[in-house]
């Protein structure tokens, strides 16, 4: 017998979608990316990937897909996060150029037709840079600005400021992410690790067009330890360097205290400078020690070699 050839024909273009809790889009989003398909007039597949929503997303997604042989759909068995998410759903596509979108509208669908015309003229990766974020808060605005900033001069790899991970890449540049393999994912830094010729295009970011962000503080800090921890050793060398600098200045307060000891017998009992040096030092240790921390907990999950994600259900064929 011979196999039957299953694989799915050339599609051009994937529009990768994670969604966490996004019940009050889902309808809106579908409408206005079939708009911009329809016009672009290529062949196309949409992946939605719900990851572990608690309300009617996935149930909304699965009437789509009945609806429209367009949509296809992945249900993680839990709550991976978006950065996983997104690496489930591009691991699924097929098309020859794959874009990554929100499902909150944030990322304005109608840009996809200039992302997809610029990748056409001999890019393999087109980021849409965000010119404006109405409707963020002041500190979501501050902490996102500062990470970008310090992440772009603690690492060599040249990660672009003020994108996020809305972009369209090109089928080579998902078949390299395929082939990284780490656990703690980071997608904007990783395609840029990637190279080949990257360009952008501006655009100003919406509000959210309904629902609240899934996007929580703490899921917050964990993308930007993630990130930098996977694109520079800065902070073990920051912590090697502030254990050569408090040593030093270390050495000199001895010094100093033998010297007014044996040498001008003008010296107090010492508690406070006691305590101060126990105090700082015991400090700078223990942030040296919490730097090494994140990494070795890094390298111990990529040890561990589990699946990134498990699939509860999906309608794509393999
Ligand atoms: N998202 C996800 N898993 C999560 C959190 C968010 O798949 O754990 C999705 C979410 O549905 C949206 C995108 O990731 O499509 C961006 O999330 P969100 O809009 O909440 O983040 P923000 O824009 O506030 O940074
Ligand atoms: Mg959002």
């Amino acid at each position: 017998m011979t196999p039957v050839n299953t694989s799915p024909k050339r599609i051009a273009l994937s529009i990768v979608v994670p969604l966490y809790n996004e019940e009050a889009n889902v309808e809106t989003l579908y409408q206005r990316l079939k708009a911009v398909v329809d016009k672009m007039g290529v062949s196309y597949e949409f992946v939605f990937v719900n990851d572990g929503s608690r309300d009617r997303t996935l149930a909304l997604v699965q009437e789509l897909s009945r609806q429209d042989s367009h949509v296809r759909y992945i249900d993680l068995s839990r709550n991976f996060g978006h950065q996983i998410a997104v690496t489930a759903g591009l691991d699924h596509t097929v098309g020859d150029a794959v874009v990554i979108i929100d499902a909150d509208l944030q990322d304005p669908p109608e840009l996809i037709a200039p992302l997809y015309e610029k990748l056409q003229t001999g890019y393999e990766v087109v980021y849409a840079k965000r010119l404006s974020r109405p409707g963020e808060n002041v500190a979501k605005l501050m902490t996102a600005k500062l990470f970008y900033r310090i992440l772009a001069s603690i690492t060599n790899v040249s990660i672009p400021v003020d994108t996020g991970d809305f972009r369209i890449i090109s089928r080579k540049v998902v078949e390299a992410l395929k082939l990284m393999p780490e656990q703690n994912k980071f997608l904007r830094g990783q395609i840029s690790w990637i190279g080949f010729r990257q360009t952008f295009v501006e655009y100003d970011r919406a509000q959210r067009a309904g629902g609240e962000t899934g996007y929580t503080y703490s899921k917050m800090l964990r993308l930007a330890i993630d990130g930098i921890t996977a694109f520079s050793d800065f902070p073990l060398k920051l912590a090697s360097l502030s254990g050569f600098v408090v040593s030093g200045i270390a050495f000199l307060v001895m010094l100093y205290t033998l010297y007014s000891r044996f040498i001008t017998h003008n010296y107090q009992p010492g508690w406070a400078s006691l305590m101060i040096s126990i105090l700082f030092l015991g400090g700078v240790q223990l942030i040296a020690i919490g730097i090494i921390g994140e990494y070795i907990g890094r390298l111990s999950t990529n040890v561990r070699q589990r699946p990134l994600y498990l699939i509860a259900d999906t309608n794509i064929q393999e």
